[in-house]
């Protein structure tokens, strides 16, 4: 028999029809002969035969049935629980079927996607026209294209999505020739989470790349894998040299092998090290970079790369290095500053207590050098200071400090002495050596000029233990040395604190100094260098104390001044003064002239204009024979109202003259904003002017100024005749000194002015 499969029923109707046929065979057995019984026999044999083999395959059948049952079942939960949603739609993109995914993915039951249910309500407004127009694209042209779209959840949210198609013809067509009634299969996967993770990559990739830290990748074999442009940009290495090779190629070799070993060794221990490093360019050039380096691990916790991720510092360390300098150096004179001078004292100081050590403290001063700065400029000034600065560094070991506190100001620290004996020896010469030195002529753009010093020194512990004691003390003997003539030093003694003691008893006693009529006035006679003739006098004040004898003036003005007792004293002096010209002029001396010294408190006070007034109406002196002193450091106090102080003396008809010039402040560019007749020229210059040095083109550059700006000199301290013939070459006016007289009393005076010769001294200072 064929191979044609029998239904139940068939085999049922089969099994009847034989049974029907036998019964009708047995009932008519005696109608029928023995070769009918055998034909009918062999009939019936071959049908049982048959009735089997349906059977047989009815079996079959049913297997086969229920496994495709399974299949199918299998193949549904498949199609429901695949990975990807998938929808069958028709042409018109209505839903036809869809699978469980899709509806988890969007958030909607089964119920609510089907029934020819409209996909493009889902799909996100600007996403529609794309999708349109695609979707009729899979009709014509049956490609597997994809589609980005993002779809709408129930909820409202977006998720995004790739959809693609395949288009399916019904089976049972034969010939296609239009797709109107194919379906299209179509899945959709969610990619939110690989968009996200592609944007956060493009992301990564965009900081890396625009990164302004330099970033080197590398295998767990430190083979660079990456480098970012950065990286080139700091290095010089493009990407193309490096790939492949190791780190080490940026090597400086400033770092010892221990170096790298431990930044290795710590790399491996915790995973990451941070750290300043040098290294060195494709050029040559070295770097300082701040680098951090990070293990990459894989799934078993082995590293597989590594990231160095690194800035170049070079700039900001120089910078740094810079402000360091800028705070702790001087920068004309590279020396180190207050600021550095005070740290490595108190640092000097702690070692020293510890190690029972004497430091020693020098306090240098230049002698004169804000005249010599003034009147030759400040670049002459500068280079000098850095001269000095020079010689003062070749005068003292590496390790001790030599500072510059600003000004002409310097500070040097001496220190390891093991005890009083060797430190004050020690100390002592090397003041003198620096005294030496500095006396030799320096050459400073072509000319030779030289200086002088004055020192104070203080020790350590014997004079202070914290740096503002010592650095105070030193300043005394600086000011004693000053003092005593300067160009010498001066260790600090409680000598000089003794001295300041004596200023207190002093100062109790010049309390009743003018009402016991101790103050007294010496005159000195101011000379016309030219004709050697007594022009006037100055008055000197003297104080005849009764116990410690005539104490002159720059010992107890100061006091008077800081007590205000000045101005007593200081109207006393101008009231003698006057009486006593007023003599001399009623004694035919008629032409003398008097000058008179001002301190700066008395300058300041408001009537002084008045007073003078007073004064000149009630000895009926014309103003003219009048000639005030007032020294640098008033005129410099307060600018303004010196020049309106100056402008009223002036319009009263006395003459100012600015004493003691060149000590102070002052410049001779100030000079033009004062309204002075006359400058003294301070005695200090005087004193080696016949000598080759630089006081001679300081005092000849003061004459020719002044001279331009219609001033008169007077030149103070002149003691030899050899002093004074070059200054009258020089064309200077007028002189005053021991040369021509010392100050005397005022019935000495009128033999003075006729003789003009030399007094022996009033007293010894
Ligand atoms: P000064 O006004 O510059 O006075 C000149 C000083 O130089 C005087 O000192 C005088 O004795 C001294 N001298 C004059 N010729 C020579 C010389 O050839 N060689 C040397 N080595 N010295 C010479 P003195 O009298 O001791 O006065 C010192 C200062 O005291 C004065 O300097 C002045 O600033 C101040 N002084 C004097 N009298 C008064 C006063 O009545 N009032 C005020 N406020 N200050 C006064
Ligand atoms: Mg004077
Ligand atoms: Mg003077």
């Amino acid at each position: 028999m064929g191979g044609a499969l029998m239904s139940n029923k068939d085999l049922s109707h089969f099994r009847a029809l034989r049974h029907e046929a036998e019964s009708l065979v047995a009932e008519h057995e005696e109608h029928i002969d023995d070769v009918g019984k055998t034909e009918f026999a062999k009939v019936f044999h071959e049908l049982t035969v048959h009735q089997i083999e349906l059977e047989m395959q009815n079996e079959q059948l049913r297997l086969i049935q229920s496994e495709l049952l399974v299949a199918q079942k299998n193949l549904n939960q498949f199609f429901e629980q695949a990975p990807v949603g998938y929808l069958v739609m028709d042409n018109k993109a209505r839903i036809l079927q869809s699978n469980h995914t899709i509806h988890d993915l969007l958030n909607y039951h089964a119920d609510e996607f089907g029934n020819k249910h409209y996909f493009p309500q889902h799909i996100h407004s600007e996403d529609l026209i794309i999708f349109n127009a695609r979707y009729q694209a899979f009709f014509k042209r049956p490609e597997n294209k994809r589609i980005e779209l993002r779809l709408q959840k129930q909820n409202g949210s977006f998720v995004r999505v790739e959809l693609s198609g395949r288009l399916v013809h019904p089976f049972f067509k034969k010939k296609i020739s239009t797709h109107d009634d194919a379906y299209l299969l179509v899945n959709i996967v969610d990619v939110s989470a690989r968009k996200q993770l592609e944007e956060e990559l493009k992301l990564a990739a965009k900081v890396f790349e625009n990164s302004d830290e330099g970033i080197l990748i590398t295998d767990h074999q430190s083979r660079i894998v990456k480098v970012n442009p950065a990286f080139t940009a700091v290095t010089g290495y493009d990407a193309d040299d490096v790939l492949g090779k190791s780190p080490t190629i940026l090597k400086s070799h400033k770092h010892p092998p221990e170096f790298y070993r431990e930044m290795w060794n710590k790399i491996n221990r915790e995973g990451s090290w941070q750290g300043e490093i040098w290294n060195r360019r494709k050029n040559g050039e070295f770097y300082l970079e701040c680098l951090s380096v990070n293990a990459i691990t894989d799934q078993f916790g082995r590293a597989s790369h590594f990231i160095g991720i690194f800035s170049d510092i070079t700039r900001r360390r120089h910078d740094e290095q810079q402000i360091e300098t800028m705070a702790h150096y001087d920068a004309l004179t590279d020396l180190p500053n207050r600021v550095l001078f005070n740290e490595r004292l108190k640092h000097g100081i702690v070692r020293a207590t510890r190690h029972k050590q004497w430091i020693s403290v020098l306090f240098l001063d230049l002698d004169r050098f804000k005249t010599l700065n003034d009147t030759l400029g400040h670049f002459i000034g500068d280079l000098l200071l850095q001269g000095v600065a020079k010689r003062l560094k070749g005068c003292v070991r590496e390790s001790d400090t030599v500072s510059r506190f600003g000004g002409d100001e310097f500070m040097i620290v001496l220190s390891d002495f093991e005890d009083e004996q060797t430190a004050t020896l020690h100390t002592a010469e090397i003041a003198k050596k620096i005294l030496s030195e500095l006396i030799k002529a320096f050459d400073l753009s072509g000319n030779k000029f030289m200086t002088t010093a004055s020192i104070g020194i203080a020790f350590f512990p014997k004079d202070g233990h914290s740096v503002a004691e010592l650095m105070k003390n030193a300043d005394t003997a600086m000011y004693h040395a000053k003092g005593l003539g300067r160009n010498n030093y001066q260790c600090y003694s409680d000598d000089m604190r003794e001295q300041a003691l004596t200023r207190s008893s002093l100062e109790n006693d010049l309390r009743s100094a003018l009402e016991n009529q101790e103050l007294v006035l010496y005159y000195q006679p101011i000379v016309n260098l030219q004709t050697s003739k007594t022009v006037g006098f100055e008055a000197l004040i003297r104080w005849r104390h009764p116990k410690r004898g005539l104490i002159p003036p720059d010992l107890f003005i100061p006091i008077a001044e800081e007590t205000g007792l000045i101005t007593g004293i200081g109207e006393w002096v101008l009231h003698s003064a006057c009486r006593q010209l007023k003599n001399w002029h009623g004694a035919g001396q008629s032409g003398l002239k008097m000058s008179v010294n001002l301190s700066a408190r008395q300058f300041m006070q408001h009537d002084l204009v008045e007073i003078i007034r007073h004064i000149l109406e009630s000895y009926a002196i014309e103003p003219q024979y009048l000639e005030l002193e007032i020294t640098e450091t008033v005129i410099m106090k307060n600018m303004n109202q010196t020049i309106k102080m100056l402008k009223s003396l002036q319009q009263l008809g006395v003459s100012i003259s600015l004493d003691d010039f060149g000590t102070g402040y002052s410049s001779l560019t100030y000079l033009k904003q004062f309204p002075v007749n006359v400058l003294k020229i301070d005695r200090s210059f005087i004193k080696d002017i016949l000598e080759e040095n630089d006081d001679k083109v300081i005092v000849n550059s003061i004459i020719a100024i002044a001279e331009h700006m219609n001033i008169d000199i007077i030149t103070e301290g002149i003691e030899q005749a050899g002093q004074a013939d070059y200054l009258k070459i020089q064309g200077c006016q007028f002189g005053q000194g021991y040369f021509f007289a010392m100050p005397c009393v005022a019935e000495e005076c009128l033999f003075v002015v006729k003789k003009n010769g030399g007094q022996s001294r009033d007293y010894n200072i």
